[in-house]
């Protein structure tokens, strides 16, 4: 047995069901969860490991709801920088058809590194491209080194260009093949306890890359194991297109027409869901992953998350794939969210805690887990501090809170996963973040040539 405080908070932010945000806070971890919060007066005084939080803004954990980690590896890249979704991922599947299974790995501990520093400590993946031998278990094996938490999601392509599909032949796999290894996954590898680290989702990547078939065999499947299911829905115009073109429904009756609804879903993007689509998801408690700057950057458009929230649909915040954000910064996914929903709807249409909310208790929803996304006695072990003695934060300190999300993102001094130190002194402890670095940039060298 061990035990953590953390003590003397400036704020702790606790996302409880009263939102209580505590001055002088404290929080009291024994192994892998936590057992009090309150005032530092209140808590123990004595534990193995004692942290000092003075000037530090304390929170849950953030969660990120959508990303595709291996696409670390070709940010940038000078030919899709310029264009809409189809023709990005047109440009992109022919570089990504060199992944290897080093490049998993070393993509996914980037990824994960990057996310952590930025106040996430539980994150999905989206997988969906297997060449060269490529498994999800690369991805698996990378996040228990890192110490991150994680819903390993198998995502899987079977229609390619010569069925109607977007990707190209060689990238698909058989759809029988698919579901017997997404099966494996889940035996091997799904957690379901209370606190679990790991955790497989079912996945098929999107509408316009897999069939009707494979949409309806992974909903039967995910169900008879009782893990989740995402996928991408309703990102764009073209998406959209392509729902009416192919199956003569809006995304949002195609989801429902395949099983694809209920709060064991969660489908990413949903910016062209209309007002019935919004209403389903709410009456099905079917979740959203928002990704307010790949919707940016791919110019897909704002999504209506206010009017979702409005309506009672769980919404989490995503970062989305590297080649689509460039970033995987959680808090800085938090601001945009912000920003974009204020744009799209008025000054009053989100603001820093409502944002906050999405990225701990929303990401909390829409993973289908109540036992992350807060701050109170059984909740997993997952904190962050911010210090707000950082100069971005300078004149801002009447209100911290607001500030994390106001002002200009910056990095954790802490965070705990599970219990663990996995960020101390605004340092990763579990790799050694140089050496990672190093190696993912050598492998994306090679991988785009
Ligand atoms: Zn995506």
């Amino acid at each position: 047995m061990s035990t953590l405080l953390i003590r003397h908070a400036r704020v702790l932010v606790t996302m409880d069901a009263a939102r209580r945000e505590i001055g002088d806070g404290a929080i009291f971890i024994r192994n892998n969860v936590i057992e009090q919060v309150g005032t530092s007066a209140e808590l123990p005084d004595q534990a193995d490991e004692i942290i000092d939080a003075t000037g530090h803004v304390v929170l849950p954990g953030l969660i990120n709801t959508h990303h595709h980690m291996f696409q670390s590896l070709t940010r940038a890249i000078p030919a899709a920088q310029d264009v809409e979704l189809f023709d990005w991922l047109r440009h992109l599947y022919p570089i990504w058809s060199g992944l290897t299974p080093p490049m998993i790995e070393a993509s996914t501990q980037t990824a994960m590194a990057e996310l952590m520093l930025s106040g996430c400590t539980t994150s999905s993946d989206h997988l969906y491209i297997y060449p060269n031998g490529c498994r999800l278990d690369d991805s698996i094996e990378a996040a228990r080194q890192i110490g991150m938490r994680f819903h390993a999601a198998r995502g899987a392509m079977s229609v390619g260009e010569s069925q109607g599909g977007l990707p190209p032949d060689r990238l698909v796999e058989d759809e029988a093949a698919i579901l017997r290894d997404t099966q494996r996954l889940i035996e091997t590898h799904h957690d379901a306890c209370r606190h679990a680290m790991t955790r497989i989702v079912v996945a098929p990547c999107s509408p316009f890359s897999v069939s009707p078939d494979l949409m309806r065999e992974s909903a039967l499947l995910a169900r008879g194991h009782h893990v989740s299911l995402h996928t991408h829905l309703a990102e764009n115009s073209n998406d959209v297109a392509y729902s009416r073109e192919k199956f003569n429904m809006t995304p949002a009756q195609y989801a429902e027409s395949c099983g694809w609804v209920g709060p064991d879903v969660w489908h990413a993007h949903c910016v062209q869901l209309d007002p019935k689509g919004i209403a389903l998801f709410a009456r099905t408690g079917t979740g959203v992953a928002h990704c307010a700057c790949s919707n940016m950057r791919l110019a897909s458009g704002i999504a209506p998350v206010r009017a979702m929230l409005d309506a009672g649909v769980p919404v989490g915040l995503g970062v989305d794939g590297s080649a689509s954000n460039d970033g995987a910064h959680m808090l800085g996914e938090v601001r945009q969210a912000m920003l974009l929903q204020r744009v799209g709807f008025g000054p009053t249409a989100m603001t820093a805690r409502q944002a906050l909310e999405m990225a701990t208790l929303g990401g909390a929803k829409v993973l289908n887990r109540d036992d992350i996304g807060a701050l109170a006695p059984g909740m997993s072990a997952d904190v962050v501090m911010f210090d707000m003695a950082q100069i971005g934060y300078a004149g801002a300190l009447h209100d911290p809170v607001a500030a994390l999300v106001f002002c200009t993102p910056t990095t954790v001094s802490v965070s705990v996963i599970n219990g663990r130190v996995v960020v101390r002194e605004g340092q990763c402890t579990t790799v050694d973040l140089g050496v990672v670095v190093e190696r993912h940039n050598r492998l994306a060298a090679e991988l785009v040539g």
